[in-house]
């Protein structure tokens, strides 16, 4: 695969292997186990049949973050700011969901969506969960979105400790392994 060869050519650099997988509408993902499991990250979000009540969303997110191969839920409530106001969804329900199966919660950083909204921030932190903040790149340009993705989740509270992004290497690499041991178990 061409990541491998260029983690050995760039070693210690490092490019993980990641993928955003679909939240479909009963809460599975839209690979099969085969498939995520050679990845060393999966970003699981929701992108279809965004009208649900409250709780349809929350027992669909809280089936996709016990899926074991979910690291990180992804911009939980589809919301875009202006324009589409997201599923309504039990925050506390799910940030307790992705407590319990250490999964990792993201800030999205595209001004559209900052997505874990920050009023949460503060209670995904004190039930230990991590958060990523991710620019949601869909074009190089996309990368400069992060500054706001920075700047909202300094304002919701999240130091570097907390958040993946700013993990080294070692940690981030372990972190990713100790997920995919405990799905061997
Ligand atoms: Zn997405």
């Amino acid at each position: 695969m061409q990541i491998d060869e260029l983690n050995a050519k760039l070693a210690p650099f490092k490019i993980f292997k990641g993928i955003e997988s679909d939240i479909l509408n009963d809460g599975s993902l839209d690979y099969s186990d085969d498939i995520l499991k050679t990845f060393d990250f999966v970003v699981a979000s929701v992108h279809s049949n965004l009208r649900m009540d409250q709780e349809k969303a929350t027992a669909r997110l809280i089936k996709a973050i016990e899926n074991p191969y979910t690291t990180i839920l992804g911009h939980p409530t589809g919301r875009l700011l202006l324009s589409r106001k997201g599923y309504e969804i039990d925050y506390k329900k799910v940030i307790d969901a992705c407590a319990a199966n250490k999964v990792v919660i993201e800030i999205n950083a595209n001004p559209l969506r900052l997505d874990l909204d920050w009023r949460w921030h503060r209670y995904a932190l004190e039930k230990g969960v991590l958060l990523t903040i991710n620019p949601d790149a869909h074009r190089k340009e996309g990368f400069h979105d992060m500054q706001y993705g920075v700047k909202v989740a300094r304002k919701g509270g999240l130091t570097a400790t907390k958040c993946l992004n700013a993990f080294t290497l070692n940690e981030i690499s372990s972190y990713f392994e100790q997920k995919s041991t405990a799905n061997l178990i």
